[in-house]
């Protein structure tokens, strides 16, 4: 009878101090708990014996910069936990002080000048705390940011330069400085995105550099683990798991300035693929006219300024730029009297004197629910991200109609076939018609590098030129060069191609009747909208960009007038 109550009181105890844990997993850690007692009791005695004092070491919270004064190793070998330091005075706890690996260590301290202090402590305590050296040596983010980026930018300033030698590089070092240097490999050829993705054998690693992947080179698998498992760990994505995908975030320090990375990974069939995106900003938000925006387009979009309340839309594809228009935009509304919000996902670029929303999907703060949120805020501008269902298309055109101006994007090819897209999601042309005040349809193009050199054009590229242009085409156009400043691609920056359309009346007319696409583009050319192959094309002659280019980007010969 006895027993069975000393079970009952063993089962009560457990059950109070482990909570939902089972009784019996309770009873075992009680007795794990009796002795652990009982060894610091006999450190505790050892100590008194041997005139020394004595600490729980386990127990006792450890500074990793007074753990590290002794190397891992050592500390392992030695059983010695450096735990407390004033100057030179430093106090470790030993297992055993005779044991002569301590002895070493205590002498290596020595021998840098520290003046040491034993203190006993339980063989059981020091394994615990040589666990938590071991587990801030895996997990704390080594300082090696800095020093590696300083040793990059000067060691490395050369190699870096020919990013095929880069896995050579990767094989010499530690996981934090391989991904460092695929870092700043990546910002020094300008890329957006760092791409990795597994194939049968190997990993590619690709860069996007404005706006074109370019293939760099394979990593093998080994390779691949060591930094897909430090870009998971500094993204705080979960190491264990890579069969769903995953999203994560972390920062950089490039030439003094920190740089975010959104990191994304789906699994595939050889590995996780990962896609890691700069989100760099700039310096300064670029104005209109440094963003290649030119005629009409650009006094169009510098009255868009000074409008009092409807919608500002910019159209196309991802990756066309649609988000920094709207940012320069945005800069040039940005007065004191004036309170604008953001919703973005994610917000890019930081801007003085906005409140900027970043949207949380996982936690139902999408762009629909937002925007209501946003809106209670009573704001004068509104800046949405992107519209891409009825419910955030509805309340966004009510609140243009109810004065206020918002920004938006979508994702559609051309400036006029936004109307019937927005019809197709379901927006009445009657909120249609009033509540768009003006809409740019947008591509980046790149920039030809100075290395570019002249060649003839062909009879059929003067032909196509001249049917879209009226203007007069020069027997020589720009093609792409090499050289060392553009890497190799020919290409250094981007610029927009665009067109703008302002809703005049005749055009809201047109769409409260429905009509069809092609006399909504009519109506716009009629008003003398340039279009985006007119403008592609002005910027091919003007030299700014290659014929190549334009083509790359929109289908010139399916203009859609
Ligand atoms: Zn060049």
């Amino acid at each position: 009878m006895a027993d069975k109550d000393a079970v009952i009181r063993a089962q009560k105890t457990a059950s109070k101090d482990g909570g939902k844990i089972a009784a019996s997993a309770g009873m075992e850690s009680n007795i794990e708990r009796v002795n652990r007692e009982f060894q610091e009791k006999s450190a505790l005695k050892a100590a008194k014996d041997l005139g020394l004092s004595y600490i729980n070491i386990g127990k006792t919270p450890l500074n990793p910069d007074v753990l590290k004064l002794v190397d891992f190793e050592m500390a392992k070998e030695g059983r010695i936990i450096a735990f407390f330091r004033v100057g030179k005075k430093l106090r470790a706890a030993v297992e055993s002080p005779n044991n002569p690996k301590t002895k070493t260590a205590i002498k290596d301290l020595t021998e840098r000048g520290f003046e040491v202090g034993l203190t006993l402590a339980s063989a059981a305590g020091i394994d615990e705390a040589l666990k938590t050296y071991q587990d801030i040596k895996t997990y704390e983010k080594p300082k090696i940011i800095e020093t590696v980026e300083e040793k990059a930018m000067n060691t490395y300033e050369k190699e870096i330069k020919i990013l095929s030698d880069l896995p050579e590089k990767l094989d010499l070092v530690t996981a934090e400085e391989a991904l460092n240097l695929l870092n700043i490999g990546a910002m020094k050829t300008a890329a957006s995105d760092i791409h990795y993705e597994p194939q049968e054998k190997g990993v590619a690693v690709r860069l996007r550099i404005d706006g074109v992947l370019h293939k760099v080179f394979e990593l093998d698998a080994a390779m691949f683990a060591k930094i897909s498992g430090q870009i998971k760990y500094e993204a705080g994505m979960r190491l264990n798991v890579n069969s769903i995908p995953q999203d994560g975030r972390y920062v950089f320090n490039y030439n003094e300035k920190k740089i975010a990375v959104r990191v994304s990974s789906i699994p595939t069939p050889y590995g996780e693929a990962f896609v890691c995106r700069f989100l760099v900003g700039g310096n300064s938000i670029m104005s209109l006219q440094e963003l290649g925006f030119t005629g009409k387009s650009l006094a169009i979009l510098e009255q868009a300024g000074n409008i009092n309340n409807g919608m500002i839309l910019c159209c196309g594809p991802t990756g066309s730029g649609k988000t920094t228009t709207l940012y320069s935009i945005l800069n040039k509304m940005n007065t004191p009297e004036n309170k604008i919000i953001t919703l973005e996902d994610p917000v890019e670029f930081y801007i003085k004197g906005v409140t900027q929303s970043q949207i949380d999907e996982k936690h139902g703060y999408n762009f629909g629910e937002g925007l209501k949120a946003v809106l209670r805020q009573d704001p004068d501008i509104v800046m949405l991200g992107e519209i891409r269902d009825l419910q955030t298309a509805e309340t966004a055109a009510r609140a243009a109609l109810t004065g206020h101006i918002l920004l938006s994007t979508l994702h559609t090819n051309s400036a006029v076939e936004t109307i019937p897209r927005l019809v197709n999601i379901g927006l009445p042309a009657f909120m249609i018609a009033p509540a768009i005040n003006t809409i740019i349809a947008q591509r980046l193009v790149r920039r030809v590098c100075k290395c570019a050199k002249l060649r003839d054009i062909s009879p059929s590229e003067k032909a196509e030129m001249e049917k879209i242009a009226d203007v007069k085409i020069p027997q020589q156009l720009l093609k792409a060069g090499n050289c060392k400043d553009c890497s190799s691609t020919g290409y250094k920056g981007r610029t927009v191609i665009a067109e703008t359309l302002i809703l005049s009346v005749a055009m809201k007319d047109l769409i409260l009747k429905n009509a069809p696409l092609a006399d909504l583009s009519a109506q716009a050319k009629k008003e003398g909208m340039v279009t985006m192959q007119e403008d592609g094309i002005a910027k091919v002659i003007a030299g700014v960009t290659t014929l190549e280019e334009v083509h790359r980007v929109i289908s010139v010969q399916g203009s859609q007038a």
